[in-house]
């Protein structure tokens, strides 16, 4: 989707998504002994649904839109995964989307495949009601793939608790009954986890953690650059601050600010609320290409695909990649990444938060009887840091990166529940 630089790029790199997915997965199953036909099955989605649908805009124009929803494998248990709303979605994005879902329901070891969907669309731009209407409109169009113990939706990029609730309005009107299970990532009023909203954010910091551990690197002594200002860039910015880590970049889509001395992240938080980041002193501004090329300890990719690529992958300083977006690094960046010895946490490990506090709303919703935060988070920590040793321990054994490790414990999953169900 986004890049840094294409007219650099490495002779026969793609920057579609799927291609990159299938290609992350032909990588890990060479390490693996798989049969053919099972790598062919989880190089492509089972199923895939285009929709179109119209929707009366503020204006009283009728604007026909588009968008998909992608089930990958559904061996384990019911699909799962968020909705993205942008006006760059594409169908490949989508499936790539999917399959990295199952992978990460995978490697954190839920009982869930992969989904994924995605409305071509600029929330930026809408009205409240514009964006209500569109996400009544989607969910109607897909509502007959999806369920709680189907396809369970959830947040991504620009979509909200609140999109969610009117998703869950708009499923439980259909089929009669109140569905809270349909959906995840809704307002706590209808059902919603405490601990949600910061899980992608949470689950990718105890990651960090982790990884600044084995550089025997103490936070205190960490700096940070954070691209992307939404959910999971905003939050973990925060709790990187908390735990004692100097946070000299930001940048949203707008663009970037740096001080080596450190950022006032509350300010910058008003600012986005109210203005532009990019109004937090015209001095400290830079382009999100130069975040990436900072040298800090930490940098956190929190946006969009494809930002580091072979035109750039080079001139990246940081010791440590925690990838809290889907698909930041093309296959190619990353054997760049790896020669030079930085520490990638993979986006299916680095930001599985988010999906695991879905998994424990799910469980609250069907069980009917709900958490503290304490619990949530708790629970989270234990998934979170167990499963990054269980990655770690893989790539040393068989030398090679995080991302192939953790790859290769969720293809080993998903075959094992293809077999046990004989079809494969
Ligand atoms: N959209 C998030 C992700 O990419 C969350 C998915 C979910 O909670 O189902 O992991």
């Amino acid at each position: 989707m986004q890049h840094s630089d294409t007219s650099t790029l490495m002779e026969n790199e793609s920057l579609n998504p799927f291609l990159i997915a299938q290609k992350q997965i032909d990588k890990a199953a060479s390490f693996l002994s798989l049969p053919r036909h099972v790598v062919e099955i989880l190089k492509k989605p089972k199923r895939v649904l285009a929709v179109t649908f119209p929707v009366k805009m503020d204006s009283g124009e009728i604007r026909v839109f588009e968008g998909y929803r992608s089930q990958h494998n559904d061996a384990i248990g019911p699909t799962k995964g968020g909705i993205r709303f942008h006006p760059d979605v594409t169908l490949d994005e989508v499936k790539a989307l999917s399959m990295w879902m199952s992978l990460k329901c995978g490697v954190v070891g839920l009982p869930y495949g992969g989904g994924k969907g995605g409305v071509i669309c600029d929330p930026r731009t809408m009205s409240t009601g514009e964006l209500e209407r569109v996400s009544r409109g989607f969910m109607e169009a897909i509502a007959d793939i999806v369920g709680p113990d189907k396809d369970i939706p959830a947040p991504d990029v620009y979509t909200t608790p609140q999109v969610m609730g009117w998703m869950m309005d708009t499923y439980s009107r259909l089929k009669g009954s109140y569905s809270p299970g349909v959906i995840t990532g809704k307002p706590l009023i209808l059902g919603g986890s405490k601990g949600r909203n910061q899980a992608t954010a949470q689950g990718c910091i105890y990651t960090i953690e982790e990884a600044l551990k084995e550089l025997n690197l103490p936070p205190e002594k960490a700096t940070v650059a954070v691209q992307g200002f939404g959910n999971a860039g905003r939050i973990a910015a925060g709790l990187l601050a908390e735990m004692g880590c100097k946070i000299v970049a930001v940048s949203d889509s707008s663009g970037g600010i740096y001080d080596a001395e450190g950022l006032d992240l509350e300010r910058i938080g008003a600012l986005k609320d109210n203005s532009s980041i990019l109004e937090y002193g015209e001095s400290c501004r830079i382009t999100q290409n130069a975040l990436l090329e900072l040298d800090v300890d930490v940098l956190v990719p929190a946006a969009l695909e494809n930002v580091i690529t072979s035109s750039n992958a080079n001139r990246i300083k940081a010791k440590i990649i925690a990838e809290a977006a889907n698909g930041p690094t093309t296959p190619e960046a990353d054997q760049i990444l790896a020669e030079k010895g930085i520490l990638v946490i993979p986006d299916i490990l680095a930001n599985a938060g988010g999906v695991t506090v879905s998994y424990f709303e799910w469980v609250q919703n069907l069980m009917n009887h709900y958490w503290t935060e304490e619990e949530v988070i708790g629970k989270l920590k234990g998934i979170m840091v167990t499963s990054y040793h269980e990655v770690r321990k893989i790539a040393t054994e068989y030398k090679t990166d995080l991302r192939t490790a953790a790859y290769m414990i969720s293809l080993l999953r998903i075959n094992e529940a293809m077999e046990a169900r004989g079809w494969v």
